[in-house]
């Protein structure tokens, strides 16, 4: 390892020089409190920023055995520093230095979530943060002055108000933790009082907009108060008792008039499969792990997958056992969804009237009348959703405020009347008894098979002109070798940093490809490696912007590959 002054004295000599230079100063630096590691130098000012590390020792950082002693302490310190790391960065950084990227200093941005990531790297010798700069440029020409303020002074800064202890405020890194453990705790405690999700008394679901994350100002928000029939207490490591509504396993509908907040609990609900940042309003709000998202995707890609329980008997006797579309209508990219995901093992389904095909929930008496069955090659999810849970074990948790027919299918009502939640169960059994629908059950005696299906490694191909291609735009775009993978439809990716996780798995998981394992095996054989080797794993070098993912996501992405190809795996006897 060379000294800090090394790096002064090479900035130096390369001053003024063409950017290329700039490689010279990849290597390890020691400076006073911290080793710098300049991993990969940027081609040029307008290339993605180069890869940089800062290591600082564990004792010297002042981070106490405590706040590291589990996994979800872990997770929760790697992701707090990586907030601290990025508000310093927006603090000191002066900003533009030149063109392109020229003087940046950043770390993937977190969000409301609090995910495990790889920005941060933390065990019982060092604290190492993984982030960016964007080495200055003038006119295509190195600006030594600004790499020396960069480094010798913007940096030093950053690293001390954000990886040392005693310039942060204990309160807020044990509040973040801690948070975070006993969302864990909620989680873990469903499975075992057999409820798919929980949300506290007291939470705060509604958000600021439709593309703002951030809480809706408590002022005008009404805060969740779970109907006395559905109340559950838990006992958490840290808050101690907390109270609030816990959704049994079954079959749940939330009714309610149009705009009154259905949707919205819903929302909250799907991403109560991850951890929430305190302040967030949704600390307490936690999903089983294994719940899914279904909704319509119209246009979608579908390779092979076996739809019979909800489609048969296409026009021109187009056969759904080993339905393939690249552009799919809204029903049967509903369909094939939830085959989809029963194939990954999800055992929670979650589904919005927003975002469900019609035809695809319901057909009712007068159409039965007008359209017979044997002209509608659709089974309506209203006549599987029980066969689902009392044959597959598989939970659902529906927002329906337009058809009361589902009353007979449902174990549990809720109704949300002015963001308030009410027990409507008894009143809802009682109308479908009093008012006998004429209505026709259309499925069959059970509800079918789930067919595995194995990914051919042939149809993974990263390579564009010869050269690895894998990036992402935003959250919902990933592009792989010369093919776009569009992820508008898959709601429950939450953070960019995820997206690029994935669009990297996609190559990884080839090498678990070897024509005989499933979809499934393959997804869990890199989840699998990412718990025991950490998500650097999934790169050639450590970037330091990925975050975790769920099985659920990695298979919706490959699904939704238009190069994919797949074998249907025969079942057994
Ligand atoms: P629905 O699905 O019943 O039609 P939404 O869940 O879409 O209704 O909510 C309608 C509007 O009310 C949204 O703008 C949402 O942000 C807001 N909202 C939802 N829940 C609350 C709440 N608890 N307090 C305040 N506003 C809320
Ligand atoms: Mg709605």
């Amino acid at each position: 390892m060379k000294s800090d002054s090394e790096l002064k004295k090479r900035i130096g000599t390369i001053d003024g020089r063409g950017y290329k230079a700039y490689k010279q100063l990849e290597g390890r630096y020691r400076f006073a409190r911290f080793e710098l590691n300049i991993a990969h130098v940027q081609g040029d000012p307008y290339a993605a920023p180069s890869r940089v590390r800062v290591r600082v020792d564990r004792g010297a950082s002042g981070l106490l055995p405590d706040t590291t002693s589990n996994r979800s302490r872990r997770t929760a310190l790697c992701d707090y520093l990586t907030r601290m790391f990025y508000a310093a960065c927006q603090q000191v950084c002066r900003g533009s230095r030149g063109i392109g990227k020229s003087g940046v200093i950043t770390v993937a941005r977190p969000v409301q979530e609090i995910l495990e990531r790889n920005s941060m790297a933390i065990n019982d010798r060092y604290v190492e943060v993984r982030f960016f700069m964007g080495l200055p440029a003038v006119g295509r020409k190195i600006s030594g002055r600004d790499a020396m303020a960069m480094f010798f002074d913007e940096l030093p800064r950053i690293v001390e108000a954000s990886l040392f202890m005693k310039n942060l405020e204990p309160q807020s890194l044990y509040d973040h933790i801690r948070t975070a453990e006993d969302a864990d705790a909620l989680r873990a405690e469903l499975p075992r009082r057999s409820l798919i999700a929980f949300a506290a008394d007291g939470a705060l679901l509604p958000r600021a907009s439709g593309i703002d994350p951030k809480p809706l100002p408590s002022k005008q928000a009404v805060r969740f108060n779970s109907p006395d029939r559905f109340r559950v207490e838990m006992d958490l490591p840290n808050a101690g008792r907390v109270s609030g509504m816990g959704i049994p396993e079954g079959v749940t509908l939330i009714v309610g008039g149009g705009y009154h907040g259905k949707s919205t609990l819903l929302d909250a609900l799907e991403l109560g499969v991850y951890n929430h940042v305190p302040g967030d309003g949704r600390e307490q709000v936690v999903t089983r792990e294994d719940a899914v998202k279904i909704r319509a995707a119209d246009g979608r890609n579908i390779e092979k997958v076996d739809i019979t329980s909800f489609i048969t008997d296409l026009p021109f006797g187009r056969q759904t056992r080993s339905f393939s579309t690249s552009n799919a209508s809204g029903s049967t990219s509903q369909a094939a969804n939830i085959s989809e995901a029963l194939e990954m093992g999800a055992k929670v389904l979650m589904l919005d009237e927003d975002t469900s095909a019609t035809n695809f929930m319901i057909r009712d008496h007068r159409m039965q009348l007008l359209v017979a069955k044997e002209h509608e090659p659709i089974t309506p999810f209203i006549d599987r959703v029980r066969q689902l849970y009392l044959e597959k074990g598989v939970s659902t948790v529906l927002v329906m405020g337009g058809s009361g027919d589902y009353f007979s299918t449902a174990d549990h009502v809720i109704q949300m009347t002015g963001y308030e939640p009410v027990d409507v169960t008894d009143r809802a059994h009682e109308i479908a008894r009093i008012c006998v629908s004429e209505r026709v059950r259309e499925a069959g005696e059970a509800f079918g098979s789930v067919s595995d299906r194995i990914p051919m490694a042939e149809s993974f191909d990263p390579l564009r002109g010869g050269k690895v291609k894998i990036s992402t735009a935003g959250l919902r775009r990933i592009v792989f070798g010369c093919r776009d993978i569009d992820l508008w439809d898959v709601e429950q990716l939450t953070d960019p940093a995820q997206t690029r996780a994935v669009a990297y798995a996609l190559q990884y998981a080839v090498r678990y490809m070897d024509h005989r394992r499933s979809l499934k095996e393959v997804a869990d054989r890199v989840l699998a490696d990412i718990d025991q080797y950490g998500l650097d794993i999934l790169t050639s070098y450590c970037t330091g912007d990925l975050a975790r993912f769920r099985r659920f996501e990695l298979a919706a992405t490959v699904n939704r590959m238009r190069s994919l190809k797949v074998e249907q795996r025969v079942a057994d006897g």
